[in-house]
């Protein structure tokens, strides 16, 4: 049976691309399967006149992930029962009110936070709403992180819990006594786009996989004959991404491996300018004649030591010392490489589906997306803390590998491109580990429940 049209109230907050991405992949679903449903987006800490130091939470993200150690401190001090009991009782003392009456004004039939400080307050607020509405709001945790998750994001008092991976699910159940019959083990949402991809290509190690592929490349005007490589680093386009594209490219050429990379910035304008007037010739030379000036000053200090004793051996050191300075010429190097600098990108299914691997920090969203189109990973950081669980997602699901140093990961990568067998293997891992239509199975279980509660509510 057909059911009517959902007022849908999500809480959510830009740090970082994927609470967002997440809500809005629900949001979709929420209009397909209940037409004319209708949405807003709440972000308790922006959207109200909030206090200190609620107000700045976006802005200390920014700065934070990008200060490791930071990060790590602020993470793990936050992330203790003490620490979350003090945070609830500061931010319910200042903010409640405001919170109260936004959702007041919105009114919704339901409520879904995707965000890990939205969970506690908003509960406490909501249940005051709908005792003032004199009817039921049900309130839904779909927990974003993957691997790892903030004790902040398990209310054990939530109607309902989705969750991604047996990890996150023992930390709900330990840190939050978050009761099974409240848990959903449904993998992460993500957009529409992946579970269209993911059904039109199925499994790409299959001929059919590889025309669809093959297909995909070709719309997106990229060479369908070399290897893929996309980079990416989060929505903010952060990590040591220049150096680590320089190494794919030095290592790919110099080892003759014919491929594209495709360098996903994001909102980093500053590396998409960067990389569109690099001088590539150059970034090769430099790769090569690192290991000649080496040798070239080594025989220079055997040359001084030796200068007074013999000028035959001098001689040959000279000659030694000028090859060695030289290096390999460019020219002679084989592979045939190109990097495609890219903006922030809206079509990131189509660019998944055509690479044969990704090379990316550990963004929960990202290794979702990767893994719902069977595509291997090579990890390159991830934040202290809840990104660290996710890297272990993709070393325990066996679709990829974690390195930081970018020599290591160039060499890596050009290891597996050339091994297509071993492409074809972890693939198939990631596959197993993807769920491409997880935002449609959460989106139909929200209604579903919404939907009961509004009969009680009415009778
Ligand atoms: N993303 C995108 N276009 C870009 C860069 C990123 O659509 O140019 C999306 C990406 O597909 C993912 C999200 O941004 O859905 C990043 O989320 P993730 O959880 O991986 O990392 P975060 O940025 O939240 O730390």
């Amino acid at each position: 049976t057909k059911k009517g049209p959902l007022k849908i109230l999500f809480l959510s907050s830009d740090t970082g691309g994927g609470h967002r991405a997440s809500a809005e992949a629900l949001a979709n679903q929420f209009q397909r399967l209940y037409p004319g449903t209708t949405y807003d987006l709440l972000d308790i800490w922006s959207d109200i006149d909030s206090s200190w130091p609620y107000n700045s939470i976006k802005d200390a993200y920014k700065s934070m992930s990008a200060s490791p150690w930071k990060w790590r401190t602020l993470y793990h001090v936050s992330n203790t029962a003490v620490y979350a009991k003090f945070a609830d009782f500061h931010s319910y003392y200042m903010n409640e009110g405001m919170i109260r009456e936004k959702i007041e004004q919105y009114n919704p039939d339901v409520v879904v936070s995707v965000h890990p400080t939205m969970n506690y307050i908003p509960l406490f607020s909501i249940r005051k709403v709908a005792e003032k509405f004199d009817k039921e709001i049900p309130f839904f945790t779909v927990v974003t992180d993957f691997g790892s998750g903030h004790c902040t994001w398990f209310n054990k008092d939530v109607d309902r819990m989705y969750l991604a991976s047996e990890p996150i699910k023992a930390i709900a159940q330990k840190r939050g006594g978050v009761p099974d019959e409240k848990i959903v083990m449904s993998g992460l949402p993500i957009r529409y786009d992946f579970a269209a991809q993911a059904d039109a290509m199925g499994d790409r190690t299959t001929d059919e996989g590889k025309a669809h592929q093959q297909k995909i490349r070709e719309e997106l005007n990229i060479d369908p004959n070399k290897k893929i490589i996309l980079v990416m680093g989060g929505g903010e386009g952060v990590g040591s991404l220049s150096s680590i594209v320089n190494e794919l490219y030095a290592k790919l050429r110099t080892q003759g491996v014919d491929a594209t990379i495709c360098v996903v910035c994001g909102r980093n304008e500053q590396l998409k300018g960067d990389l569109e007037t690099r001088c590539w010739d150059t970034v090769v030379s430099q790769s090569l004649n690192s290991y000649a000036s080496l040798k070239s000053r080594v025989v220079t200090k055997l040359l001084s030591a030796h200068a007074s004793r013999s000028r035959r051996i001098q001689a040959a050191l000279d000659r030694a010392a000028a090859k060695a300075a030289k290096g390999r010429d460019v020219a002679e190097v084989p592979g045939n490489v190109d990097v495609i600098p890219l903006g922030f990108v809206k079509n990131m299914a189509e660019y998944m589906v055509a690479a044969d691997v990704l090379v990316s920090k550990a963004g929960p969203g990202t290794i979702a997306e990767a893994a719902a189109v069977g595509l291997p990973i090579m990890v390159t950081s991830h934040l202290p803390g809840q990104e660290a669980g996710n890297v272990d997602i993709v070393l325990d699901g066996g679709f990829g590998d974690y390195c930081e140093d970018p020599e290591t990961i160039a060499l890596e990568i050009a290891c597996w491109l050339q091994d297509s067998q071993l492409l074809d293997v972890m693939s198939k891992k990631a596959q197993a580990v993807g769920h491409p239509h997880a935002a449609e199975e959460i989106a139909q279980d929200i209604g579903d429940t919404t939907h009961d509660l509004m009969e009680k509510n009415k009778k």
